[in-house]
């Protein structure tokens, strides 16, 4: 494709400037320090508008998207975002009121935060949250600073120590690392779950608490969920659930009947609302009565029928995000949850496990399945056999862009080598999963036959195989005549 800087001809212009309205340049040369003054005209390109207008429309098809097709990346649940959601976070109300405006101009906006706290509560059984964090990341940090402040206004700031499983999503040791934790991490056993030797074994007086996905990123459920949180409760430490994921338990259990204290969640995947490209998120979280206190400030309250914002709170942690968090994210996930209704959100859950376990029956035979049991929101496989022919699980990521899907998540989590994570959610049909099912078969069919075109792939898209060590190391963040994609042959 040609660049729009490499398009166009000297004196071609789609556009028509307004006579300037400030002296110029000339006249204003002795006010500017001649080191500042531009000598050489831009090399910007010159285009018609129709060139332009080509260009960035050209530009936008090559984005794919939930809009364009399957998106199946495991652990983000990139899952359809109903229109409706983004036309009420357009509506005037929502959109075109200002943070600094006094509380009784904005009450909708309160009250929307205010049921949002409840309806998040009903969800995963906690007593409060806080809308503030912007995304999952954040509201890990979020929860283990209050967990490390409840501790430490019981005199036991020496409990820093937190568990956390082999199989954890990567920023839930980093967050822990940040909160200033110390990180114990724990060998997942035999069949995927926590071990229970392992974690009496990192149990001690220094215990802060454990960090548990659940379902965790092998998609699978904690079954020892409650001796878990027995053991981890009666040594002084506290649970905390990162529910990014929470498609799977909907309207079916709650995290707060599991036994944990703290949870943050992903509006920005499992309530619907767009993600990719760096945000905008929303990773509220949740606590338990005994960790209320130390919520971040404001929470939005209500007395007499009106709603305001409460500061008087001696406990809390402080602020993590300016104002109310990222307000317009939370107006859709409000959206999402209303417009399914509590019957329609358990629906979620289960078609989301039913894809999932459909998937990974239709393709157990074609790829190795570490974990053969019934997983819940998804699933993951092993490239491992097809990794003997030589190709690679990046491979098979690359090719499956030929067949025109986006791919899994891939080595992760790392307990599984050659790990593809696939999260099918629930809102996709029977014809596109048998679609993407044939595509897979079709993949592991060409590993046997012709190991080398897959490890060339792909073959159809606008850019070919890049060379991923030399794009991190080295980016080419500008265009420039000489830079060039390199294909690698
Ligand atoms: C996405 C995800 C996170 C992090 O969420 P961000 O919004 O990207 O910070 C944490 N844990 C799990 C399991 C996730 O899937």
């Amino acid at each position: 494709m040609k660049l729009i800087f490499e398009q166009g001809a000297p004196g071609r212009t789609g556009i028509h400037l307004p006579a300037a309205d400030v002296p110029a340049k000339k006249e204003m040369e002795h006010l500017i320090p001649p080191e500042y003054l531009r000598r050489d005209p831009p090399a910007l390109p010159e285009v018609s508008e129709v060139e332009a207008v080509r260009h960035f429309v050209g530009l936008s098809q090559l984005n794919y998207g939930v809009d364009t097709g399957f998106y199946p990346l495991g652990s983000c649940t990139m899952k359809y975002n109903p229109k409706v959601n983004e036309e009420i976070a357009r509506l005037d109300g929502f959109s075109g009121v200002h943070p600094y405006q006094s509380e009784a101009t904005v009450q909708g906006c309160l009250e929307l935060l205010y049921n949002m706290d409840r309806y998040l509560c009903e969800l995963t059984g906690m007593a409060k949250f806080s809308l503030q964090p912007a995304a999952g990341a954040q509201g890990e940090l979020t929860g283990l600073m209050m967990i490390k402040a409840y501790h430490e206004s019981r005199g036991e700031g020496c409990r820093t120590r937190i568990i956390v499983p082999d199989s954890s999503h990567g920023t839930n040791p980093a967050s822990a690392q940040m909160a200033g934790l110390e990180v114990a991490e724990i060998k997942s056993n035999r069949s995927g779950r926590v071990d229970l030797d392992e974690l009496k074994k990192n149990i001690d007086g220094r215990l802060a608490g454990i960090m548990l996905t659940n379902p965790n990123t092998l998609g699978l459920f904690e079954s020892e969920i409650k001796e878990i949180a027995d053991l981890v409760h009666q040594a002084g430490g506290l649970l905390y659930n990162d529910g990014a994921n929470a498609n799977a338990i909907l309207g079916i259990a709650t995290p707060g009947a599991m036994g944990f204290d703290v949870i943050h969640l992903n509006l920005h995947k499992t309530f619907s609302t767009p993600h990719g490209g760096g945000g905008p998120g929303s990773g509220p979280v949740g606590v338990k009565e005994s960790l209320a206190p130390f919520l971040p400030k404001p929470l939005v309250e209500q007395a007499e029928g009106r709603y305001y914002l409460d500061y008087d709170r001696p406990h809390s942690i402080g602020r993590v995000k300016a104002f109310f968090g990222n307000f317009g994210v939370v107006v859709k996930a409000c959206a999402y949850i209303l417009s399914m209704g509590p019957e329609g959100l358990r629906r979620v859950a289960e078609d989301a496990v039913l894809n999932a376990n459909y998937m990974k029956q239709a393709l157990k035979g074609y790829y190795e399945l570490p974990y053969d049991q019934v997983c819940k929101h998804e699933f993951v496989l092993s490239g491992s056999r097809q990794k003997e022919r030589g190709v690679t699980t990046e491979d098979i990521a690359k090719r499956l862009l030929d067949y025109g899907f986006h791919p899994p998540t891939i080595y992760f989590p790392l307990i599984v080598r050659e790990a593809l994570m696939i999260e099918p959610t629930e809102t996709e049909n029977m014809d596109t999963l048998d679609r993407f099912i044939a595509a897979m078969i079709k993949i592991a069919g060409e590993v046997e036959q012709e190991p080398e075109m897959v490890r060339k792939a792909p073959h159809t898209t606008v850019v070919g195989r890049l060379d991923g060590v030399k794009a991190a190391r080295k980016p080419v963040l500008k265009w420039r005549p000489e830079a060039r994609y390199e294909r690698l042959e």
